[in-house]
């Protein structure tokens, strides 16, 4: 059973006061039978007469097609640009390239129907030629309709490049449930992650690496356990839960854009999904999705802290003693060991070099935790048990949770977590884990093949 939702203020209501505070994204209108209402909204946000549809073959089918016949009997000209339906178009900015070239010599107004890979190209497009774009979600499968980057691929390289979010989005709530079950679970997912990236938030808070900022922490946060709390009801496609994820997931778009970077949205948890993400993770010939990589990296950074949660701080970090601090030397090598490939090496040295601390900086964020650490593991549990049972709903909503549900076994599982802190310069559990040189122990006793 879903437990019950929690009163007001309703997502909608946030979203809508997030939107009016953004400087890029006009609208997010949600609702049912919205796409009646199609041209109208697209005249609101600058478009006049002649749109471009961006679908591929599957949304044309889900809404491009009502949406090209509602167009034409408004007397709008439609100019549909469909890419195939299968496989799963991939987010290559070859495509994105393509797309723009259609648009450069055509003043159409770019209208993508769909949602993670074709909002990203057509993001990428629009940005390109300086103009805004609309979309017609057609899932609740990520947050990315109202976040500024579009990552994409570049000689088989994820990029995220920075862009302009979408200056309109249509979230009719028909059409967002009847999208694949597995596609909104993918959303859930992708939302789940706030949880744990949250706890890493609260950590660089209370260490002094950086602060949070409590007005994109609200957009983010505190509608959060409302936004996760009918998953059953959203694996079965119930417009409202749907709806409920759909709100949560913009409402971060708009939370990164409100601070300046992803922090509000993505901690351990995004990096160790990005590092499947860059290695070109595939399950039965088509990639798996960010969002299903973030569900069982999120399940996994729980578990990391729950195990820190039962340690001891006054005894956990070590002295300088007892274990001495790792050299530059000797991470350097250890990051090239867990990332091999040279390019994702080179880029990973550049994002962890500022990590790195001298001993006496070290010894001052042991002497820190050593004080502290009882009063901020107080601070995360508390965030943690807000949806203590995390896991379980990402189960109940259709969300993997296990490696080999996406295709990687416990030992890829292991490494990967090892590897994410090298990732990006962002502080997260993993690397309080190893200046404390627990992060291998952590590592082994909770995620061990079970
Ligand atoms: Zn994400």
């Amino acid at each position: 059973m879903d437990t019950a939702p929690a009163p007001f203020p309703s997502s909608r209501e946030r979203l809508a006061g997030a939107v009016q505070e953004s400087a890029t994204v006009a609208e997010v209108r949600v609702g049912r039978n919205l796409l009646e209402e199609l041209p109208a909204f697209l005249r609101a946000h600058g478009a006049d007469g002649s749109v471009c549809l961006f679908a591929d073959g599957n949304t044309w089918k889900a809404a491009g097609e009502r949406a090209a016949g509602i167009l034409d009997r408004a007397g709008w000209q439609c100019t549909p640009f469909i890419l195939p339906g299968r496989p799963r178009v991939s987010p290559d900015r070859r495509t994105g390239d393509e797309l723009r070239a259609f648009l450069a010599g055509r003043e159409h107004y770019l209208v993508a129907v769909g949602s993670g890979v074709l909002n990203d190209l057509a993001k990428y497009a629009a940005f390109q030629l300086e103009r805004p774009y609309a979309v017609i979600a057609t899932a609740a499968s990520m947050d990315g309709y109202t976040s500024a980057g579009s990552p994409l691929s570049e000689d088989g390289f994820k990029i995220t490049l920075p862009c302009r979010p979408a200056r309109a989005v249509l979230g009719d709530l028909g059409i967002l449930a009847e999208a694949p079950a597995e596609m909104n679970g993918w959303g859930f997912g992708d939302l789940a992650g706030k949880l744990p990236a949250g706890a890493d938030w609260i950590l660089a808070d209370g260490l002094g690496v950086e602060a949070v900022d409590p007005i994109a922490w609200a957009l983010v946060q505190e509608d959060l356990p409302r936004q996760l709390s009918r998953p059953a009801a959203l694996a079965t496609g119930d417009p409202e839960a749907v709806g409920e994820l759909f709100c949560g997931l913009n409402l971060v778009g708009l939370a990164m854009e409100r601070h300046g970077s992803s922090r509000p949205a993505s901690g351990a948890d995004h990096q160790i999904a990005h590092l499947w993400e860059m290695e070109g993770l595939s399950l039965g010939g088509e990639k798996v999705s960010h969002g299903a990589c973030v569900s069982v990296a999120t399940v996994a950074m729980l578990r990391l802290y729950r195990w820190w949660l039962a340690r001891d701080p006054r005894e956990a970090p070590p002295t300088e003693r007892t274990t001495p601090p790792a050299s530059a030397e000797s991470e350097f090598a250890l990051l090239r060991s867990l990332l091999p490939h040279p390019t994702i090496a080179a880029r990973a040295e550049r994002e962890f070099t500022p990590k790195l601390l001298s001993p006496g900086q070290r010894e001052e964020r042991l002497t820190l935790l050593r004080r502290e650490g009882a009063a901020l593991q107080g601070r995360v549990a508390d965030h943690l048990d807000r949806i203590a049972d995390l896991p379980d709903r990402l189960a109940r909503a259709g969300a993997p949770i296990r490696p080999d549900q996406i295709g990687i076994d416990g030992e890829r599982l292991r490494r990967s977590a090892r590897a994410a802190r090298f990732l990006r310069s962002r502080y997260t559990l993993l690397d309080l884990l190893a200046e404390t040189g627990q992060l291998d122990r952590a590592i082994d006793e909770s995620l061990g093949d079970d």
